[in-house]
């Protein structure tokens, strides 16, 4: 088994139906975005309605621990965010000013 079909088998330990229709997920309608030794980030995408529900899954001392969120990017859009960089003050405090400046 790669670690990929792991992260698979595990996460579908963690949710093992669609939150909104209730039908089963399969390994077809998991995909595993990135996995390193700090967790993984998976996509599940239900075969019934489509929904689909990021999770992300962390290993925690007493096992693994999953949060989910139903989201409406598609898988490319995620790896994008995923791939920009994080915001940091001097943004927040650009888009400020910027906001302070259009008010006058
Ligand atoms: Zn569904």
């Amino acid at each position: 088994m790669t670690p990929k079909d792991n992260n698979k088998n595990n996460a579908l330990m963690l949710l093992r139906e669609c939150p909104s229709c209730r039908s089963r997920y399969t390994h077809a309608s998991v995909q595993v975005l990135s996995a390193n030794e700090k967790g993984s980030l998976v996509s599940f995408t239900c075969g019934e309605c489509r929904l689909d529900v990021l999770v992300a899954v962390s290993p925690m001392p007493f096992g693994l621990v999953g949060t989910g969120m139903p989201t409406d990017c598609a898988t490319d859009e995620v790896m994008r965010f995923m791939d920009s960089n994080e915001i940091t003050e001097d943004d927040v405090i650009e888009v400020h000013q910027l906001l302070a400046n259009t008010a006058q």
